[in-house]
């Protein structure tokens, strides 16, 4: 979904659009592979606000997705909502300027557009990818694998064992009881 700085209004432009699924899940696939779309597209509902040469990304995204823990690998559901709220600032204007040393993408809330062109599912798959855990996992107190490396932990200082050992000992206990 691109647009046209050109063609805004002054004011408020709406821009609603979906990802669709397959789209999506390529999104999500880039962060992990345990990742997936929950069947659904990602909805995003964006506003450009325009004033003068001044412009300001808005809005929500709903991204309802599913991922395995890659500790229990448990099949969990669950949905990212995002808020937005970006100022868009055209690259050349700052090309070599001091001004670019400083801003830079990592500011979370600016992000660069070239030429006259912005690319709104771009800025999407970009919130998404920097607000995504890397390896996804249930929660410490629901993931039964995270319990069994606690106690292993536990019980490992409780014999004198170094705790860094701790995952290594539970799974030669694992074995041995096996
Ligand atoms: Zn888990």
């Amino acid at each position: 979904v691109k647009i046209s700085v050109k063609e805004l209004n002054e004011g408020t432009n709406a821009f609603p659009f979906e990802i669709e699924t397959q789209r999506f899940e390529g999104i999500l696939r880039e962060v992990d592979d345990l990742y997936r779309a929950a069947g659904v597209a990602c909805a995003a509902d964006l506003y450009v606000d325009k004033v003068e040469d001044l412009l300001q990304l808005k809005g929500t995204v709903r991204a309802p997705l599913g991922f395995a823990c890659a500790r229990c690998l448990k099949d969990l559901d669950g949905a990212l909502d995002l808020e937005l709220r970006w100022t868009l600032l055209p690259k050349s204007h700052f090309e070599g300027s001091p001004e670019e040393q400083e801003l830079t993408e990592d500011d979370l809330d600016v992000s660069f557009f070239e030429e006259d062109e912005i690319d709104l599912e771009a800025l999407v798959r970009e919130a998404i990818l920097l607000e995504l855990e890397p390896i996804p996992r249930c929660s410490i107190d629901d993931c039964p694998e995270a319990r069994y490396l606690a106690d292993a932990q536990s019980s490992a200082l409780t014999n004198g064992l170094d705790p860094r050992w701790a995952p290594l000992a539970a799974l030669k206990d694992k074995f041995s009881k096996e």
